[in-house]
């Protein structure tokens, strides 16, 4: 595998020449004050060498070795305590928390590209710190003061770490059903008991204590989604002088042996009466875990884009050395045997298929993390508004059409490398495995689909569409002639989505199976659409920079594929979105 380059020019190019991201700092005074163009690029730079230097190289053994465990201790692979220390002594785990309580406040739009490196070193290991700033975000928002200052410091620092624990045997999608239950205390705290699967996390020997956000219910809550609430309980219970007391009444009780991220405890965790503290108010549990999952499922999006990064410079790097048959043109190498694989039209076709999903991707995620991070800071009520819709109709896209253009781009990324992508040796089978994942859980993708079609768009009544909408034609409508050959597919792009999107608003109101039947196809056709979008605003840029380097000649051409051979499939997905819900009707359930 080649060795992780983090690609710092890209990102420069996305923030600072596409977006001009510094532009939206200094118009949000809480951002204004700590960060400029000049901090951010040494943020990034600085992001690059940890995720290159200490932790990718723990990749491929942290798969090897996976991690284990021993009468309810789970050992993570060789290495990763020291890295996991360093990572957290070096700040990055609280990179966008509360500078309150010692995060270092940056905006989403950079730790958005710190979390896109850190993926792409090691998926595994980039997944304890993410869980860790996702528990942070909902105890921010929504936990009492007393429980911010006395927990939010050391997970910031790295030396706690946190998990959330949803997922239970019975009740993964459908959360309304849970079993773990809450007994309130005469000192106002609860006694949590219950069992969770699938923790991320959920026991690790990486930090001094680990802090859980924990599902639960209430002896006399409502039945269904809305009788949840939310419960901190730590691993070791916290004195009032903050330091570590007796160890709580939990315990892991295995972890899962799995595809892929086998550096990553999966644990399941049993709660035995564990004391917690309620998190917001009763019943309100699942309100306070939405508030980090627009940003964690942007999170899980991005590790598909890291992994097809991470695929990519490996699969680049192989496409130019390996040398195998002649180009259909004449021979290319003649002091060679052979030409170089990258000669061949299929070669490339992978290969720019990759580049182009990754940086539209890379794009993309950039453009949804400067709505968070416009809907948190903005102090214009109606600018705020708009953003906060935006990212509710994105963030569903964001995580299912990264990650399944991640699958797709590591699996070009392990054909180009043959029968070599199916063995060990160069790395490229664990990229497909490890992906895997991210297409899963954070709700599957098909439940993203669901949310994007139903609550998004059709529980909008189409508002929220039409913010998108409205803005790529405000750019296609005030694009010159030099743009047309993007701006003209973009323009028919965005009239297929609408026609799909007024049909769908349509048939939604006298059958309901319409909405399950087209959510796929429609976030896919959503998803080519925005990073249409995209391409057109970098090739706009790239056009404005011509002749200045190769980078922006490699831009053009990259968009000049993505138009010609990528954007195209919006027909097909057009053409099963239309064909309705009839025919998945036909069969009963013993016919199939
Ligand atoms: C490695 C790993 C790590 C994880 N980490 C965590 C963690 O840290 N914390 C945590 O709480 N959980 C975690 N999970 C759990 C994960 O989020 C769930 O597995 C996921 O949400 C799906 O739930 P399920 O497995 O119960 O599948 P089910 O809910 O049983 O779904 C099965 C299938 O049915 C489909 N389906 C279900 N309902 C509908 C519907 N209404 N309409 C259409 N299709 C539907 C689903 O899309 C899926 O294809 C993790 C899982 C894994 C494997």
């Amino acid at each position: 595998m080649a060795d992780y380059k983090a690609p710092l020019r890209d990102m420069r190019f996305v923030l600072n020449e596409v977006f001009e991201v510094s532009k939206l700092w200094a118009e949000l005074p809480a951002l204004a004050e700590v960060v400029d163009e000049d901090t951010a690029n040494a943020i990034l730079e600085e992001a690059g060498k940890v995720t290159a230097g200490i932790i990718a190289p723990l990749n491929r053994s942290g798969d090897e070795e996976g991690c284990t465990w021993t009468n309810g201790a789970v050992k993570t692979p060789d290495g990763f305590p020291a890295a996991y220390k360093t990572y957290a002594e070096g700040g990055w785990v609280g990179v966008g928390g509360d500078p309150v309580f010692g995060g270092m406040g940056m905006p989403k739009v950079i730790s958005a590209q710190v979390e896109e490196m850190v993926n792409s070193a090691n998926l595994s290991f980039g997944l304890y710190p993410m869980l860790t700033a996702g528990a942070c975000l909902s105890i921010n928002a929504h936990a009492s003061e007393e429980l911010k200052e006395k927990y939010l410091p050391n997970m910031y620092a790295g030396t706690w770490a946190g998990s959330m624990c949803l997922t239970e045997p019975h009740a993964g999608t459908d959360l309304g059903i849970i079993r773990t239950k809450a007994e309130p205390q005469a000192d106002g705290s609860y006694k949590v008991s219950g069992t969770k699967i699938f923790i991320t996390g959920g026991e690790h020997d990486l930090t001094e204590n680990i802090i859980h956000l924990v599902l639960a219910k209430l002896p006399d809550a409502p039945a269904g989604p809305k009788g949840i609430s939310l419960f901190l309980v730590p691993k070791f219970m916290v004195n009032a002088d903050g330091s570590l007391g007796e160890a709580n009444s939990l315990s892991c009780g295995s972890i899962e042996h799995k595809m892929g991220i086998k550096g990553s405890a999966t644990c399941v965790m049993n709660f035995d009466g564990a004391t917690g503290y309620i998190i917001d108010a009763p019943n309100r549990g699942l309100a306070a875990m939405f508030t980090m999952m627009n940003y964690e499922r942007l999170g899980v999006g991005i590790q598909g884009l890291s992994t097809g990064e991470r695929s990519y410079q490996s699969a680049i790097e192989y496409a130019r050395e390996r040398i195998q048959s002649r180009a259909p043109t004449g021979p290319v190498a003649t002091d060679k045997a052979a030409d170089p694989i990258i000669v061949h039209p299929d070669v490339r076709r992978m290969l720019l298929t990759m580049k182009s999903l990754n940086e539209g991707g890379r794009a993309f995620s950039s453009y949804v993390a400067m709505q968070l991070d416009t809907a948190k800071f903005s102090e214009d009520p109606t600018t705020r508004k708009r953003a906060e819709e935006l990212v509710a109709l994105l963030t569903p896209v964001a995580k299912a059409f990264l990650t399944d253009a991640g699958l797709e781009t590591t699996i070009h990324g392990q054909q180009i490398f043959g029968g070599h992508g199916f063995i060990r040796e160069w790395g490229q089978e664990q990229l497909v495995r490890d992906c895997r994942i991210t297409q899963i859980y954070e709700g599957t993708n098909g439940i993203q689909a669901l949310d994007l079609v139903g609550r998004k768009v059709i529980g909008s009544g189409g508002a929220f569409y039409k913010h998108f909408a409205d803005e790529i034609k405000a750019f296609t409508d005030s694009a010159d002639a030099s743009l047309a050959e993007f701006v003209e597919p973009l323009k028919g792009a965005i009239s297929i989505l609408e026609q799909m999107t007024a049909d769908l608003l349509e048939r939604a109101k006298s059958n309901p199976n319409e909405i399950g039947a087209a959510s796929v196809e429609y976030l896919h056709a959503f998803g080519y659409t925005a990073y249409a979008y995209m391409w057109a605003l970098m090739a706009r840029t790239a056009l404005s920079k011509q002749g200045e380097d190769d980078f922006y000649v490699s831009k053009l051409g990259t968009a000049r594929f993505y138009f010609a051979r990528v954007l195209p499939r919006i027909h097909s997905l057009s053409a099963s979105v239309k064909a309705g819900s009839e025919s998945l009707y036909l069969l009963d359930a013993e016919q199939f």
